[in-house]
């Protein structure tokens, strides 16, 4: 019989490590995802968290945010690009984004990874695509936002930006503050860039000579790249759903009287909903961050494994009737 929180804690963090397993699992998912029944069960599961599997599914569920007064992030979601071909038909994707962003002609953005356009496979590719992106968008009000990857890859993607930093001044740079090189990271975009920062616990698996777990260590630093990025003046997006977090935040915003466009709040879609409703409510910036498309797989096993819990969730949405993706939320 479990009867004490540290047991729940534990059975959770066994749980979370299990579905990192499964997502990772070649055999698990081809089964999962060639067994239609399967598929379309699981595919309930993943509408809370996905904007859609097209794009023209991902703009409606924009379009019910927005109507909100919440702003939006768009992403194409892809797992391992493995040709240049599939990085040029991603890189084609993110343009047909950012024509239809275009097209409303408002503040906007699009978030990527810069690997999902070819940049680990082929160097110059991956700057190219990147640099189509970046004109296709300059001279609008579309922002673009580099991702943060896995830390072997973080000194090339922090290049990469400062690099077009210099020659367009609406890309931007999300760092993950868990890594232990964050504060030198933030030195260096500080000095050598002049785009937006996004601030992420961070999201990838790692050692402790590289990384710091989650607890209070981690949100004390959080908290004091922030202040830095205030006390530059630099943008900065406050990319959590920790309440505990955002509370402290609230806090020193409200004390230090932090001008109200200098920062944002963003939420991935499907997680905090309620609590960046609330945020815009208080009248701070509130974005969702939405992704789309048809490999969903892996990111629906990631929500769930960050927070197990929400594997009852997906049982009710599984056990729910059918809905279109823009209901769940
Ligand atoms: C806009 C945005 C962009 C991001 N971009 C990147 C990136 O480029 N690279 C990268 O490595 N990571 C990225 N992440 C993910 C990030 O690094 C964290 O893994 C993720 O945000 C969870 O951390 P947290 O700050 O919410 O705090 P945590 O300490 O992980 O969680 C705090 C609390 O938030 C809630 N919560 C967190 N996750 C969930 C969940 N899945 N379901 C339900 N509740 C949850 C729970 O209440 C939890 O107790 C991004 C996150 C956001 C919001």
């Amino acid at each position: 019989m479990v009867n004490k929180e540290t047991d729940i804690t534990k059975i959770k963090r066994e749980a979370g490590e299990a579905l990192k397993k499964a997502a990772l699992s070649e055999e698990a998912k081809s089964y999962l995802l060639n067994n239609p029944v399967l598929f379309n069960l699981l595919l309930k599961a993943a509408k809370r968290y996905i904007g859609g599997e097209t794009l023209e599914e991902a703009l409606v569920t924009r379009k019910f945010l927005r109507e909100e007064g919440l702003l939006t992030s768009l992403e194409f979601m892809g797992e391992n690009v493995t040709t240049v071909e599939e990085a040029n038909e991603a890189t084609q994707e993110f343009l047909r984004i950012i024509k239809a962003l275009k097209v409303e002609n408002k503040p906007d953005r699009v978030s990527l990874d810069l690997s999902h356009i070819g940049l680990f496979l082929d160097k110059e590719k991956g700057i190219e695509n990147f640099r189509l992106l970046a004109k296709a968008s300059e001279n609008s009000p579309i922002d673009l936002f580099i991702s943060a990857e896995g830390v072997d890859k973080t000194d090339e993607i922090l290049d990469v930006y400062c690099m077009f930093s210099k020659e367009f001044s609406h890309v931007n740079i999300t760092l993950q503050v868990y890594l232990h090189r964050a504060d030198q990271d933030l030195q260096q975009i500080l000095q050598n860039s002049r785009g937006k920062v996004r601030l992420v616990k961070g999201a990838f698996e790692g050692s402790k000579e590289v990384l710091l777990p989650r607890g209070s260590q981690l949100d004390d630093r959080y908290i004091e790249m922030m202040k830095i990025l205030f006390k530059t003046g630099r943008y900065c997006s406050i990319a959590t759903h920790d309440a505990e977090l955002l509370s402290r935040i609230l806090t020193i915003i409200d004390q230090q009287q932090i001008d109200r466009e200098k920062y944002e709040f963003e939420m991935l879609y499907g997680i905090g909903t309620d609590l960046l409703r609330d945020l815009k409510k208080q009248g701070h910036l509130s974005r969702q961050y939405i992704v789309y498309g048809k490999e969903w797989y892996l990111y629906l096993c990631n929500r769930i494994a960050e927070n197990p819990e929400n594997v009852f969730l997906a049982i009710s949405d599984i056990m729910k009737g059918d809905c279109n993706f823009a209901e769940v939320n």
